[in-house]
């Protein structure tokens, strides 16, 4: 039987990727050391970093204004470091809130600065209306809602507030207009590798505010400045996210990936809106193409939909535990294949059970 995975906190990798990372391993390009033994101060490391930075400003259509932080402590870190590093002079930052991970932002922002709620949904809908502080910071969003399904597909307009994005659940997954945002971030084991590696893409009017005594690991200036090498940054998923990279580029860049994304979240979305027996608690408008969200009739049917999928090889799909139902994850790596046979699932159960 084939098996599928539509897990949210761990993408899948391209079996192409995994076979290129299990030659890695088992030989490092001749020189007698294994992938994993590779030490960040060799040339070849400083190869794969330039990959990567090549890559990423040519997907993005990055200034030389841009840099390209590569540290570690995943988004949540960020959450943190984003005050830390970025208040400068001013003591207030403004936050969208959209649902679990905006409010987990917001939460640790808090001991830092006056963080000011600029707007606020319930986790069904993108608030339309924000009330931003002429003196804050920054502002930040959370382009996708991995809990909660909802994804940004316009962003207003923030004016003079540097707009500051959680993009960890969406980066890379279609076209991204970078010209709006000062600063956006990424966990790497969502859309471009494992974890242990997150990417922050800044412009250089954000550097040189953090706060006296911010560890420099963690301070963009100083990482900046030494290339994110102040220390042993995560090797091997940096290498990882090369490869992804590569894998991106051979597969027609983000608006091919875009196309393809947008096919396969439609695809199940179709599903859902067939009739009443799948149901989406999202507002149409503001529904992801990456995080889908759904739920059944009752808890009930839920469970023994999660119970059956699992025996059909569908695995991980079950929804946050803060909201419950079935969540299927549709990040880069996970093909058409896999979510034409999850919709025939769907419509399967629906048949046997609706
Ligand atoms: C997964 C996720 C996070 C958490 O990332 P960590 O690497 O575990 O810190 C944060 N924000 C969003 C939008 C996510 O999807």
């Amino acid at each position: 039987m084939q098996s599928f995975n539509f897990g949210s906190a761990q993408s899948i990798l391209p079996r192409s990727v995994l076979a290129a990372i299990f030659h890695d391993i088992a030989g490092w390009r001749d020189r007698g050391i294994s992938l994993l033994e590779l030490p960040f101060v060799h040339t070849d490391f400083a190869d794969l970093l330039t990959q990567i930075e090549t890559d990423l400003r040519a997907l993005l259509a990055l200034s030389q204004r841009h840099h390209i932080l590569l540290l570690a402590g995943g988004a949540t870190a960020q959450f943190g470091l984003l005050p830390m590093n970025l208040l400068g002079d001013k003591h207030r930052a403004d936050y969208v809130e959209t649902g679990y991970w905006s409010r987990r932002a917001m939460m640790a922002a808090r001991p830092w600065c006056d963080v000011h709620r600029a707007a606020q949904g319930d986790g069904t809908f993108l608030p339309q209306i924000w009330h931003l502080s002429a003196d804050a910071a920054y502002c930040h969003v959370t382009t996708n809602e991995t809990a909660d399904g909802l994804q940004f597909h316009e962003l207003p307009d923030t004016g003079d507030v540097p707009l500051v994005a959680d993009m960890t659940a969406d980066f890379l997954t279609r076209p991204i207009p970078i010209e709006q945002f000062d600063l956006i971030y990424a966990s790497a084991q969502k859309n471009l590798g494992i974890a242990g590696l997150t990417i922050v893409v800044l412009r250089d009017n954000l550097l040189n505010r953090a706060k006296p005594g911010v560890p420099a690991p963690f301070d963009y200036s100083a990482q900046a400045k030494a290339e994110s090498k102040v220390n042993t940054p995560p090797t091997f998923a940096v290498a990882v996210t090369a490869k992804m990279l590569n894998w991106l580029r051979e597969n027609g860049g983000l608006a091919a990936i875009g196309a393809r994304n947008a096919r396969k979240s439609a695809r199940l979305y179709a599903e859902i809106d067939a009739d009443e027996f799948y149901q989406s608690h999202v507002r149409a408008a503001d529904r992801s193409l990456v995080s889908v969200c759904f739920h059944l009739p009752d808890s009930r049917l839920d469970a023994m939909f999660l119970a059956k999928a699992e025996a059909n090889g569908f695995f991980q799909l079950h929804g946050h535990p803060s909201v419950g139902g079935i969540r299927a994850s549709l990040y880069n790596a996970v093909s058409e294949e896999a979510v034409d046979a999850l919709a025939s699932f769907m419509a399967d159960f629906r048949d046997r059970h609706g």
